[in-house]
């Protein structure tokens, strides 16, 4: 190699390392903006419990600051989320992004605003990819009476249906429970069907809102945590249920009960019986039908479980 090509080498070699360094800094804007996305001010940090969601799934929100918090408030494709102060104290706030099982997947803004104690403003943003959700689709054979009800029984399912729709719409505004939520069965690990649509007698019919969890006739279940009984009847579809609120809008639902225990305005503490398992309603055999709304969204009972695990 001769003096000149040497030379020549070495400034190529400059100039690549040049260019090298370039092209890093032209993509260190771009890994800052892809981080960006979440944009948090006066010294407070979001986290999420995963990047991005899934339709009837649940993130935990996770915001903590250098400095006490006032109040704050979150929200998520025009809906509230709510938030609640967590182990830190005033320092921090959790809070749970509900995905109603049928929201169309797409980005959505989340939004937290509020103030430290000191008066500063604080705004947290960051969107939020939501998945399609896998879904299984599943063809039942039921009783006729169920696929084509007669006119007084669409209308009293109509008429239960806004009812339960007027509960979950209003949120209490103090948080009832304290904890990890528990699954409402003794020795019951997981349950099934959250999701699925389902075929009835050759009809689409509404998808699957709750885990369904085995479990033979009399089985006593047990509220999964602290809260207010705000419905406790028969209903067409559920057959005998009981609904407890927990505050923050936050509701568990128990379908198919062979019997109602507690009563409307009852008080209920983690794993206190508020029925027994049986077969009431629209079903093909004994099952707890286990249901969980948040902020108006049918999402998975038993992902909030794992998500509270450590609380
Ligand atoms: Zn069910």
């Amino acid at each position: 190699m001769n003096f000149h090509l040497r030379a020549a080498v070495r400034k190529f070699t400059v100039r690549f390392s040049v260019a090298c360094i370039a092209a890093i800094a032209a993509l260190i804007p771009m890994v800052a903006t892809a981080k960006e996305s979440r944009v948090c001010t006066a010294r407070t940090t979001l986290r999420l419990s995963a990047p991005e969601s899934s339709q009837g799934s649940l993130l935990l929100i996770d915001l903590k600051s250098a400095k006490p918090l006032a109040e704050m408030q979150g929200e998520w494709g025009g809906r509230s989320v709510p938030l609640w102060s967590g182990n830190a104290g005033e320092n921090q706030r959790k809070g749970l992004l509900a995905v109603d099982l049928e929201k169309a997947p797409g980005e959505y803004e989340l939004k937290i605003t509020g103030q430290t104690a000191g008066g500063e403003k604080v705004l947290c943003k960051a969107m939020i990819a939501v998945r399609k959700g896998q879904f299984a689709t599943e063809k039942l054979q039921v009783r006729k009476q169920f696929v084509e009800p007669s006119p007084e029984q669409i209308k009293r399912a109509d008429e239960e249906r806004q009812k339960l729709r007027d509960i979950f719409d209003r949120v209490t505004p103090e948080r009832l429970w304290d904890g990890k939520f528990r699954i409402p069965l003794d020795g019951v690990t997981t349950g099934s069907n959250f999701g699925k649509r389902r075929i009835l007698n050759g009809n689409p019919g509404s998808p699957h809102g709750g885990a369904d969890l085995p479990g033979a006739t009399g089985t006593p279940v047990h509220a999964a945590q602290r809260g207010r009984v705000v419905l406790a009847e028969e209903l067409f579809f559920a057959g005998n249920t009981v609904v407890v609120d927990h505050g923050l809008g936050i509701y568990t639902f128990y379908g198919h009960l062979f019997e109602i225990d507690v009563k409307v305005g009852d008080t209920l503490e983690t794993g206190a019986v508020l029925g027994k398992v049986g077969a009431t309603g629209r079903v093909t055999g004994p099952h707890l039908h286990w249901g969980l709304t948040v902020e108006r969204a049918r999402v998975n009972p038993l992902q909030l479980v794992k998500l509270l695990e450590n609380e």
